[in-house]
């Protein structure tokens, strides 16, 4: 049997291994995941023991940066995005990609950003990202406000040396696509709100959270109210779970295997 494993700090609410071992049973295929909680300062330690004993493994917060240093290859499109979220083992030699932003794209109803203009509430790991992934499908514009103004612009920079336009200002009176990347609507956030001017949305709006934990936000249900068409964040994890187990196993799966995981696993 092969290991694969998802490393962060904290980890243990994870799904990814209901998500993995559900695809490994379904295909026969002989992958077991695993949680392994690794706590900061045992980064270095953790991907020796992962190198000599796991066929890959998936990482998240706080380390999808930090692990780049230990890896023998990244994708040029991790690369760009700067932040690695799937790494395989091939005969020793780890390679990282990043599936979040693909994974992302995929759970939009309607998979289509070309031409629209797109707003983004946020500016950590998961919003930069998915902010350079839509400028590189065609989205008309797109938009990134945060609380801390420096982290924009950093990401605004980032884009501009790849040919990529990034707007830091609110300059639209409304969006075809608004999507919120910050904390706020989870855990002690519960009850906040992302900083907009809701009056912005409308029923011509599509409205995502990447938040699955309430599966309906404080910000998802006020968009409802005002007519949007709402996604939360349940699609991207199982996507981006998806596209690294293809690379994990080397293998295309069915394309109904992400439908299969929202039914099958989380009962929708
Ligand atoms: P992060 O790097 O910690 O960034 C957090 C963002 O939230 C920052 O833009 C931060 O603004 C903002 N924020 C936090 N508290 C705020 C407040 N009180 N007022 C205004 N802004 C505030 O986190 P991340 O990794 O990007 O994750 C962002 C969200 O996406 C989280 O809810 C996470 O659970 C979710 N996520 C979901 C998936 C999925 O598979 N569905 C995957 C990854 C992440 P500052 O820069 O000003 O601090």
């Amino acid at each position: 049997m092969k290991k694969l494993a998802i490393i962060g700090d904290p980890v243990s609410h994870s799904h990814s291994p209901e998500i993995h071992n559900f695809i490994s049973k379904r295909n026969g295929l002989d992958y077991r995941y695993e949680i392994l909680e690794t706590p900061r300062g045992t980064l270095k330690d953790r991907i020796c023991m992962l190198k000599s004993e796991y066929a890959g493994f998936n990482v998240t917060s706080p380390y999808k940066i930090e692990v780049m240093q230990y890896l023998d290859e990244i994708s040029p499109q991790a690369q760009k995005y700067g932040a690695v979220n799937t790494v395989v083992n091939r005969k020793g030699k780890l390679y990282g990609y990043n599936t979040d932003a693909d994974g992302f794209f995929m759970s939009i109803p309607g998979r289509s950003v070309s031409g629209k203009h797109i707003l983004i509430l946020g500016a950590g790991g998961a919003a930069h990202p998915v902010a350079m992934n839509f400028a590189e499908r065609g989205a008309a514009s797109v938009t990134i406000l945060n609380r801390t103004a420096k982290k924009a612009e950093d990401i605004k920079e980032n884009l501009a040396k790849y040919g990529l336009k990034l707007e830091t200002e609110q300059k639209r009176e409304r969006y075809d696509l608004i999507i919120n990347c910050t904390t706020l609507g989870m855990g002690k956030h519960k009850n906040m709100l992302p900083p907009l001017d809701l009056g912005i949305i409308d029923e011509k709006t599509l409205v995502g959270d990447m938040i699955y934990n309430p599966p309906k936000t404080l910000f998802l249900k006020e968009s409802e109210k005002r007519g949007a068409k709402i996604f939360n964040g349940l699609g991207m994890l199982v996507y981006q779970a998806v596209l690294a187990y293809e690379l994990f196993a080397d293998v295309k799966l069915n394309e109904n295997t992400a439908d299969e995981i929202f039914k099958e696993v989380f009962g929708l």
